[in-house]
């Protein structure tokens, strides 16, 4: 199956198109695009940044936190996963998560 650019809408609209009123990981966003993690993460950003122009839009960034002690990465602004808990050492840190607001009718 080739289908063609032109109708289609492109991964980075349908990555909003998804993230409008929901919110969800890179896995989960890879996982439903078919595209890898790394690709949804440049999109991500490229997205983040567009979102921010447009007032009526918001991009949100729901922060990373350690599960075994709950230790939350807030103002952190990478869009990737810490690897480690910098307070208990846990590897067992949650996906950061993401969405869009839209305040247009
Ligand atoms: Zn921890």
């Amino acid at each position: 199956m080739s289908g063609s650019p032109d109708t289609e809408l492109t991964v980075r609209q349908q990555i909003v198109q998804v993230l409008t009123g929901a919110r969800c990981s890179a896995r989960d966003l890879a996982h439903r695009l078919r595209i890898s993690e790394r690709q949804v993460e440049e999109h991500l950003a490229h997205i983040a940044k567009s979102v921010g122009r447009d007032r009526h839009g918001r991009f949100l960034l729901e922060a990373s936190a350690c599960e075994e002690c709950g230790y939350a990465f807030r103002g952190r602004t990478r869009l990737t996963r810490p690897s480690r808990c910098p307070r208990c050492r846990s590897e067992a840190i949650s996906s950061p998560r993401f969405g869009i607001e839209s305040s247009k009718p």
